[in-house]
């Protein structure tokens, strides 16, 4: 018997993994918008080769069963990384061995909520005197770092979840997370899936156990079902140079992506002509608008990255990419207290990767809100047996917005139409 069709929209560490495990049961066509696979996965190679620039996702956070299981799979090496945190504050140094300082006590704080609220509406509970006014500030500088949430808009249970779980030690990919994308993608077109780039999908018609998608070039796919791995941000715009339109309309499930936080950020990456900061230091946490720095530990190469996310990212992103550089240099000149002009002539190379105008993703990672959780309940609910989502956004686990909730979620969507076929 012929196999059934399915098209899957989006060659990103979702798509790709939805992809490997349905390809003994389905003929599989990927169709991707851009020109490469791996979405907000990107390794570029750097001027001192072997060293990978990352300018999507960089750090695999603890011990993550999928991501492990693939590497080894794949034969591709990780390195644990290294280094002490830093943080400079009114012009004081200090090392902490911790992100966050009483980090114990706003967990236990955290934990005791009966009901959910905004990280904005807690903190005015627990955190308003004047007495926590500098944890007060490490919350909301960490929230907006690491989870590129507003702190206005993301729930406090979710945050929880995910910063109780939090592992000491994390990992890097030397040969680049791009590596991972290369053997799955490689993995793919071996099972049989076509894997065609420059395919925006426009239009996608669907009835029960049909669809017909439509992509910006005037190309036409037909399949008995679609997976649908497009971030967020994508769903929730109603029109937009990459949105997609659905007939029938599926106004819940836009709606539901309205409900889903995404968060904006903005890396950028510089190489210098050697190292001008402690050599122990791996993260530096500041006060600027490019609040976090880190290092390559335990590789010595003399490369920054800075990283801003947030409210901060999603003003700062609109603006040229020479005005975000020039304000990420002046954020290093403070904290290091030297001349930007210095610091320009020690440059080998740099790059700004503006997440906020990447048209394919306009966000780095989602973040959960209040409401979310009902939201993600729907979105993850198969349309007909014919349509489902997927992506790092709709899985529900204590690595969110992360390569391995993508993995997960991908599995997740396969799963579901396993049990549909039978
Ligand atoms: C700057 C940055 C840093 C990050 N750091 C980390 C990190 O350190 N560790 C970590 O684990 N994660 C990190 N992440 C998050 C991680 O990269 C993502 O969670 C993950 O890659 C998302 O995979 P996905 O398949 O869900 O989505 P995507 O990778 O976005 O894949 C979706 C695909 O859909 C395509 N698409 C969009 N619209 C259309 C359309 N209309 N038609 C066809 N195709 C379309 C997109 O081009 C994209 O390729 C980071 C992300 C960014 C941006």
């Amino acid at each position: 018997m012929a196999k059934q069709e399915l098209i899957i929209i989006g060659a990103g560490a979702a798509g790709l993994m939805a992809a490997l495990e349905l390809a003994d049961d389905f003929s599989i066509t990927i169709l991707e918008a851009r020109a490469v696979t791996g979405g907000r996965i990107r390794s570029h190679p750097s001027l001192l080769a072997p060293l990978v620039i990352e300018s999507g996702a960089e750090f695999i956070h603890g011990k993550l069963p999928l991501t492990f299981k693939l590497l080894k799979k794949a034969d591709i090496d990780r390195a644990v990384v290294k280094g002490k945190f830093f943080r400079k504050e009114k012009g004081e140094w200090n090392r902490q061995n911790e992100m966050i300082e009483g980090w114990d006590g706003l967990l236990g704080n955290m934990r005791s909520l009966e009901h959910d609220l905004t990280m904005a509406e807690f903190l005015d509970i627990y955190y308003k005197d004047e007495v926590h006014a500098e944890l007060r500030r490490h919350i909301i500088s960490y929230a907006e770092g690491f989870d590129v949430a507003d702190i206005r808009k993301a729930g406090v249970k979710a945050l929880y979840e995910e910063w109780s779980h939090e592992e000491d030690k994390f990992y890097r990919i030397p040969s680049g997370y791009g590596s991972l994308i290369g053997f799955m993608e490689k993995e793919c077109v071996r099972k049989g899936c076509a894997i065609l780039t420059n395919q925006l999908v426009k239009q996608i018609d669907w009835e029960r156990g049909e669809v017909a998608v439509l992509t910006e070039r005037g190309d036409h796919y037909r399949a008995n079902k679609a997976i649908i791995t497009i971030p967020i941000p994508v769903l929730q715009q109603a029109a937009g140079t990459t949105s997609i339109n659905f007939t029938p309309a599926l106004d819940a499930y836009v709606k539901a992506a309205m409900s889903v936080g995404t968060g904006p950020v903005i890396k950028v990456v510089i190489l210098f002509r050697k190292r001008f900061w402690e050599k122990d230091m791996g993260f530096v946490f500041s006060e600027e608008i490019f609040p976090t720095w880190w290092t390559q530990l335990p590789d010595k190469t003399p490369l920054l990255t800075g990283w801003v996310g947030g409210p901060t990212a999603d003003r700062l992103g609109k603006h040229s990419e020479e005005d975000i550089f020039e304000k990420a240099l002046q954020s290093l000149a403070s904290i290091f207290e030297k001349p930007v002009e210095e610091l320009k002539t020690a440059i080998v190379e740099s790059y700004v990767f503006n997440w906020v105008n990447d048209v394919y993703s306009k966000c780095a990672y989602s973040y959960d809100m209040p409401e979310t959780a009902a939201a993600r309940k729907l979105l993850c609910t198969p349309v007909e047996n014919t349509l489902f989502f997927a992506g790092e956004a709709l899985y529900d686990g204590e690595s969110p917005g992360t390569v391995e909730a993508a993995l997960a979620s991908g599995k997740d969507a396969a799963k579901k139409i396993r049990k549909i076929i039978g």
